[in-house]
């Protein structure tokens, strides 16, 4: 693994320096203000090395909103707290519908059908939520995000986090659905607002690839801790793979192959099982809502260094 650093660190440069040029940038989400101001000519990437080595390029550490990338650690949150219970409350298939849509819902009587998609999020919030107010619930899910990540830093974006619930109608119609179908064991209002809290988290890619070390660790943290069990680690990125790019799924796979999880901040972090943990950033959307540029940059970069879970 030592061997291939100097390589990757080349690799990288070159990538931040093309990244820079690429014509086709994608679209900024302007479902609100704070996320409509960032530039779409930014890219930054962190790689962090299974033998423990991170390289940066370009804005690897200017923060970002995660938004839906949260939905990786709440996944793992839920499951530390109630294992394979969860998957009575949402299912593992992937949605092949847009990462908000509603349809889905209605067919399967309120049982989302995967924990990425914001219907799933909704319900992971509601386990996140046991016993607990929404305040205290969000401020766990930070709490795990600054641990992984060992950065104390790392903060919620309260415009960010206020301008969510002010327009958040669709998700508030989805959290209202599945509690009409008795799948919610707490109040609407709460559920959404430990949503709409860990959509807004603040994150640079360097902190991502770090929070991100247990997917290519079997489950290990940065100093050999054990943070989940092996298997538990293997079906998160199983689950990335699956199911981290909503309707564009299939296309990354096929594209990068690797796990991934998106968000419409323009972040999507990636996992190569053994080898490393990825973060890239660049707020431009695909049609899908998965960062343009993020998603070129992870496929050279797959490419260069052989890394996919599909190669002999
Ligand atoms: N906050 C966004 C929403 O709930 C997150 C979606 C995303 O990143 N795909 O609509």
């Amino acid at each position: 693994m030592a061997a291939q650093s100097p390589d990757l660190a080349r690799i990288i440069a070159r990538l931040a320096a093309d990244m820079a040029h690429e014509p086709q940038r994608g679209r900024v989400a302007d479902y609100i203000p704070a996320l409509a101001r960032a530039d779409a000519d930014r890219f930054g990437i962190a790689v962090l090395t299974a033998d423990g080595q991170m390289h940066v390029g370009g804005d690897a550490d200017h923060g970002f909103s995660i938004q839906s990338i949260s939905k990786v650690f709440t996944l793992t949150m839920a499951l530390n707290r109630i294992g394979a219970r969860l998957w009575q409350r949402v299912g593992r298939e992937p949605s092949g519908s847009a990462f908000n849509s509603i349809v889905q819902l209605e067919h399967e009587q309120g049982l989302p059908r995967n924990p990425f998609i914001n219907a799933g999020a909704i319900v992971v919030s509601d386990v996140i939520l046991a016993g607990q107010t929404a305040a205290a619930a969000t401020a766990e899910i930070l709490d795990y995000l600054r641990m992984l990540a060992g950065d104390p830093a790392i903060a919620i974006d309260a415009e960010v986090a206020a301008s969510e619930a002010e327009t958040g109608h669709r998700n508030a119609a989805l959290a209202s659905y599945i509690k009409s179908c008795g799948r919610l064991d707490h109040a609407v209002a709460d559920v959404l607002q430990v949503y709409f809290g860990q959509c807004a988290i603040t994150m640079s890619c360097r902190q991502l690839a770090r929070a991100g070390h247990y997917l290519m660790a079997g489950g290990r943290g940065p100093h050999g801790e054990v943070l989940v069990p092996p298997d538990r680690a293997r079906r998160i990125n199983a689950l990335m793979l699956t199911c981290g790019h909503y309707d564009g799924s299939g296309e990354f796979a096929y594209r990068v192959g690797i796990p991934g999880k998106s968000g419409v901040g323009g972040g999507i972090l990636a996992v190569v099982p053994g080898r490393a943990s990825i973060a890239v950033w660049s707020p431009g959307l695909n049609a899908r809502g998965s960062s343009m540029i993020g998603s070129l940059a992870l496929e050279r970069l797959a490419e260069a260094m052989g890394w996919s879970v599909f190669a002999a």
